[in-house]
């Protein structure tokens, strides 16, 4: 039997149901979803993320209505890589992505025990869009694909190294010059969305103007970007090491793709 707690959203005791960090749409079409790449061991290690402290209310109703919007965009906009320096304009519903962006870095807070004070703080946000979220910045940044250093012609290397993958996790960014801040990182092949959490009194514009990427205003609903980064300079942690590239091949064998 279930056993009664309060939802991680809601707060009413409920038995709980179990919530996927990522929406099924997006699980079936990205071949390394459940692989995570753990920088210590130069390898990526398997592991489906999920939690179980979610209300079937929660879990059935609004959390599956933002899980279908992020859907609608995975089709329209996540699906089609973005070609390095050309400019893409997004289309959006700010809120209903901001509360999608914030659930699924509750859920993966909770699952890798961090953050979690953060992120509650803006669980009525994610179920019904008030309050509008204080202390928060949402910066958009497209990544576009690499030439792969190791491409040969009449082999099996690819020419180009797409950013084909999705990530829920927290960032540090080196020699942070703003202390008492938050930052974290959705990422969904070339959109890369930077969340910055700031406490009550603190200036976040130092660390701010570092970022990447342009901000998310609350009353636009369309940005124009360029990707300026490629999968290489970002990743440049796994992607160009021989072992976790080994381990990627090995993970993805295993996962038929
Ligand atoms: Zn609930």
């Amino acid at each position: 039997m279930a056993s009664v707690q309060a939802c991680a959203f809601c707060n009413l005791p409920s038995p709980l149901t179990r919530e996927h960090i990522w929406p099924r749409c997006i699980i079936e079409r990205t071949p390394g979803y459940n692989a995570r790449y753990v920088g210590k061991a130069e390898k990526f290690i398997e592991g489906e993320l999920t939690v179980r402290d979610v209300c079937a209310v929660c879990n059935n109703g609004v959390l599956s209505m933002l899980d279908d919007y992020i859907c609608r965009l995975y089709e329209t906009q996540f699906s089609r890589i973005a070609p390095r320096r050309q400019p893409r304009t997004f289309i959006f519903d700010h809120s209903l992505l901001l509360r999608w962006l914030l659930k699924a870095s509750y859920n993966s807070a909770r699952a890798n025990h961090s953050d979690i004070a953060v992120l509650k703080q803006y669980s009525s946000f994610i179920l019904d869009g008030n309050p509008i979220p204080v202390r928060l910045e949402v910066r958009l940044e497209l990544i576009g694909p690499s030439r792969n250093p190791r491409y040969l012609p009449g082999t099996d290397n690819l020419r180009e190294i797409p950013p084909e993958s999705v990530r829920c996790c927290r960032i540090e960014v080196p020699g942070n010059p703003v202390p008492n801040t938050t930052i974290r990182l959705v990422a969904i092949n070339s959109f890369y969305f930077w969340l910055v959490f700031w406490a009550l009194g603190v200036d976040a514009t130092p660390l701010l103007a570092r970022l990447p990427g342009k901000p998310l205003l609350a009353s636009v609903d369309r940005i124009t970007v360029s990707p300026r980064r490629g999968m290489l300079e970002v990743h440049a942690d796994w992607v160009l090491n021989p072992k976790a590239r080994e381990s990627m091949r090995t993970f993805r064998k295993r996962n038929g793709s």
